[in-house]
């Protein structure tokens, strides 16, 4: 049985964690490393769990890491990446707030003789040296499995299934809905399921997804399901819902199991979310860093993506995500990425 004491709110579950932003300490001999984070409002994990996980490796490794947010702001992203190249920086990790802003960046760090990484998100035609993420196209296939499931046990018919997709500047965005497409197409041209609103939402911004699916709800009533692209979305979904007393009752994805959501799951509010392990992208990032700043030729990364755009292939390093349902919430927090605490639950 599920005990939810507090609902949404993750203030309410108290102490989350700091978002210490600040340098590590290091040696002398190895060179500095440099973080740009995108901002903290379209994913709970910027502000956490990423910056939590890099600053640990980096610090356990003595590299000095500058991990900097640059706040949903392109301008700032871009004087943050020229503060940490003019401070001799010999590393530098992004994820990219858009391809454009995020290639002018890789582009200065490269003429400055830095060896550059992206981190979670490609940046197109970017060029980096280094590519360090989950399959993305997995994420979306689970998504959209997930969203099959659980049509499947309301015994669902014909359910209009309503599409809230990332940020179309994110390749993320466009791998996640090519996943969760390649899963839901086949039931809309089939006839199982019927295709509902679809839309984008710009910089994954949850007020924003709040009133488009208000909008998708009052011109379509007959919403069933929602593929929420991820655990922010989803949340704006939801709460849309539960104005209409329809939380429960329609079937709403997500991604990156952060604490909200999962409340959401076990709630009954959500159907899924995914998992991807930022511990393991954070340390497979850190270690390419690490051994790059101390004059080492890195050899972690095995496996190769193609940049659409360039024709090129990027070195990466691609982790594989987990469905979470109710029934495997306790998968996150054995693996030490959300506390029972945190979900304020008594028992699941
Ligand atoms: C990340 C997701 C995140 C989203 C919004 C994507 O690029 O892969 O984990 O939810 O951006 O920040």
């Amino acid at each position: 049985a599920v005990g939810l004491l507090a609902t949404g709110s993750i203030a309410a579950c108290g102490d989350n964690d700091d978002s210490d932003t600040g340098s590590g300490s290091g040696t002398s001999a190895t060179g500095k490393v440099g973080v740009i984070l995108p901002d903290t409002k379209s994913s709970a994990r910027w502000a956490t769990a990423d910056v939590k996980y890099l600053k640990a490796a980096f610090d356990a490794a003595g590299v000095t890491a500058d991990i900097q947010n640059a706040q949903g702001d392109k301008t700032q992203f871009q004087t943050i990446a020229d503060g940490m190249i003019s401070s001799g920086v010999k590393v530098l990790v992004i994820v990219n707030l858009d391809s454009g802003t995020g290639k002018a960046v890789l582009d200065k760090a490269k003429a400055a003789g830095i060896a550059t990484i992206d981190y979670d998100r490609l940046t197109l035609n970017g060029g980096a040296d280094y590519y360090v993420s989950f399959d993305n196209v997995k994420v979306g296939e689970l998504q959209g499995q997930g969203l099959v499931d659980c049509l499947t046990a309301n015994k669902a018919v014909k359910p209009v299934v309503a599409e809230l997709n990332g940020s179309p500047t994110d390749n993320n965005a466009t791998l996640f809905a090519q996943g969760y497409n390649s899963v839901l197409d086949p039931k809309y041209a089939d006839g199982t399921f019927v295709k509902g609103p679809n839309q984008d939402v710009p910089d994954w911004d949850n007020a924003q997804a709040g009133t488009i699916f208000e909008q998708m709800l009052t011109s379509n009533k007959s919403i069933k399901g929602v593929l929420a692209a991820n655990d922010g979305l989803g949340n704006a979904a939801i709460s849309v819902l539960k104005k209409n007393k329809l939380n429960g009752q329609v079937p709403v994805t997500g991604q990156d199991a952060t604490v909200q959501g999962l409340q959401n799951i076990l709630a009954g509010d959500q159907c899924m979310t995914v998992y991807k392990a930022i511990k393991k992208e954070a340390d497979a990032a850190s270690e390419l860093a690490i051994a790059i700043a101390k004059g080492q030729k890195p050899t972690s990364a095995t496996g190769k993506v193609t940049d659409p755009e360039s024709k090129k292939d990027v070195a990466s390093v691609l982790l594989t995500p987990q469905s979470i349902t109710k029934a495997n919430v306790k998968d996150v927090v054995a693996d030490g990425f959300v506390t029972k605490d945190e979900l304020c639950t008594a028992d699941f």
